[in-house]
């Protein structure tokens, strides 16, 4: 996702969108178009300002969505069929599909209601003037876009030498972007292979942060694929995520970038290569490209790919690191795998690790795991073990990517539980029908449960402490800052028919751990039902915010209906409060027990 607050407005370097945009009641056309030579109209507009004048269009006077544009506030939007949209969250997908030149439609994020009339227009393109025509483009915009006034360097560099920087400065400048952990996790494997192929690393390090958005894969492509650098697939028809490679491991991800640039400049490929490495080395220029400044146009269609990268090397080189004491490498058990009877998977947070139907990299995919997935072993060969899922699949993972656990320990032991209490503050939430308000018992809930889970040993974070307004995106910067285990919310239920009833869990099929928040969902729905033994109207997927964001595996439930008159005196009893409570704790407990 964009990041507004970086420099953004760079894009107008090289774009100027010019815009009419119609009073009311939201847009009619987009017309967009760049001039940069003297003698044309040349309009410029702040790109956050563009955005923020649809967003305003979007979420405009007269449909009721927002509350005080002025105040440019984050601002979750209540809407009772669909939950909520938030501000912040339409006007950054808004400049997604701008800047992807792909169709936006506010009808996405309301399933009723007023707003599924403001509809975007239909497309709107970029337009960049490249030596005289304009050529439309779907520009990928990235937060480290070079400001304006940088200043490239006089000389050429070059990609081949000796490395420019330390690793311990790649990840420390990949920290201070807000890089997603698993970047600076990778960085040292840059490192290493920097040495084997003398390639520079940091050059392949800053490539990687600015195609990943540093980490974040916001741009489409998702991190399971362990593509750092955006490498099609041999014969990969279009840009999209279908047809990116996707490598087994983050580890095989930049061996694969390191081969990439080797055809490029002209060096021998590190073990087998991935396909599209023959498609390069088919290229007029493959094995000549010898500096940073020639890779526009060859790596990514953009002309001025290379200042970005230019930018962030300087960025780079620039970042200074403490002395710290030379680390000595601790001795390395060689662990007896065979011995273990049930493993968990430990590659890093987002990455997967393969089920493969036998023991080398030769056989098949059999399914992809992720982090903290338990698994029963009952073979091994070598490295490899024969291992049954959660699922109940049988195959064969690697023994270097997972680690012994006793699964006889306390499930809570060491884990980071977020309890995100529903409204708060100026936000009650959904008003009972005698007046019980969503806000007061999602917190009450949310305590009890607080309380359950402390004394099992976890550690418990709530997204607001008693009754205060908190934003949608705050409540998952809690969470993900807090790089948590797991993300529950709690919310109750309204509708305009009375007799709607029941308890029902979500979660967000576009969450990055799918598979368990699914999971994670079912156990509570599950155990709410046994609890509460209100009508199960099942676990659903939505994609609500704090759902879809959040970096961890997440759920929210729906208690009961505070528009039902029996299903609100029920929630109003402390008796079914403690009950809630102890059904979203022995939920976690099931859960926890499947993933660590
Ligand atoms: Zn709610």
């Amino acid at each position: 996702m964009l990041k507004k607050n970086k420099t953004m407005a760079a894009l107008l370097v090289v774009t100027t969108v010019l815009l009419f945009l119609v009073a009311s009641p939201v847009l009619a056309a987009v017309t967009g178009f760049v001039a940069v030579d003297e003698g044309g109209i040349y309009y410029k507009y702040p790109y956050d300002e563009l955005l923020d004048s649809y967003a305003l269009n979007i979420l405009g006077e007269g449909n009721g969505l927002y509350e005080d544009y002025a105040k440019k506030e984050v601002y979750a939007l209540k809407d009772d069929q669909s939950g909520y949209i938030c501000y912040q969250d339409v006007l950054d997908r808004f400049a997604e599909a701008v800047t992807m030149g792909e169709k936006f439609n506010l009808n996405r994020y309301t399933e009723s209601g007023e707003a599924g009339k403001a509809e975007m227009p239909q497309e709107i393109k970029l337009a960049r003037f490249n030596d005289g025509s304009v050529v439309y483009s779907s520009i990928k915009t990235t937060p480290d876009n070079p400001p304006p006034d940088f200043d490239p360097p006089r000389t050429k560099t070059p990609i081949v030498g000796a490395a420019g920087a330390t690793v311990e400065q790649a990840q420390k400048w990949a920290e201070k972007n807000d890089a997603h952990q698993r970047l600076i996790d990778i960085a040292p494997e840059y490192w290493s292979f920097g040495e084997k192929t003398g390639i520079r690393p940091e050059v392949l390090f800053v490539q990687a942060a600015h195609l990943t958005d540093f980490g974040h894969y916001s741009n489409g492509i998702s991190p399971e694929y362990n593509n750092w650098a955006g490498i099609l697939k041999k014969d990969a028809k279009g840009d999209d995520a279908d047809g990116h490679e996707s490598f087994d491991t983050p580890e095989e991800g930049v061996r694969a970038h390191f081969n990439h640039m080797a055809a490029y400049v002209g060096l021998k490929p590190i073990g087998e290569p991935h396909g599209r490495y023959q498609v390069i080395t088919e290229q007029s220029w493959a094995g000549a490209v010898i500096n940073i400044d020639e890779l526009s146009g060859k790596w990514v269609s953009s002309e001025d790919y290379h200042l970005h990268i230019l930018y962030l090397l300087s960025q780079i080189k620039n970042t200074e690191v403490e002395d710290k004491e030379e680390e000595k490498p601790g001795e390395t058990e060689d662990r007896d795998l065979a011995e273990v009877k049930h493993v968990a998977v430990d590659v890093s947070e987002v990455t997967v690790l393969h089920l493969r139907s036998g023991p080398s990299t030769d056989h098949d995919i059999l399914d992809r795991l992720v982090r903290g997935t338990v698994l029963e072993v009952v073979d091994s060969e070598g490295k490899w073990l024969k291992v049954i899922t959660p699922k109940g699949k049988e195959g064969w993972v690697h023994g270097d990517y997972v680690r012994p656990i006793d699964l006889t320990k306390n499930p809570f032991k060491g884990k980071k539980v977020v309890i995100d209490p529903g409204h708060g503050g100026i936000d009650s939430g959904a008003i009972g029908i005698t007046g019980l308000l969503e806000k007061e018992l999602t917190l009450d809930v949310g305590e009890r449960l607080q309380k359950m889970l402390e004394d099992a040993g976890a550690t418990v974070i709530m997204t607001r402490e008693g009754d205060r307004s908190t934003s949608n995106r705050t409540r998952v910067e809690v969470a993900n800052d807090a790089k948590a285990d797991v993300f529950v919310s709690i919310h109750a239920n309204a509708y305009s028919n009375p007799d709607s009833n029941g308890t029902e869990t979500f979660y967000c099929s576009q969450n990055s751990n799918r598979d368990f928040s699914k999971y994670l969902a079912q156990q509570l729905q599950r155990e709410l039902i046994t609890e509460l033994g209100l009508r199960d109207r099942g676990v659903k997927t939505r994609s609500f915010y704090v759902l879809k964001e959040t970096e961890m595996p997440s759920a929210l439930v729906e208690l009961a209906f505070l528009t039902n008159k029996d299903e609100e005196a029920l929630l109003k009893k402390p008796e079914t409060r403690a009950a809630s409570a102890e059904a979203l704790f022995r939920g976690l407990e099931a859960y926890l027990r499947k993933h660590r």
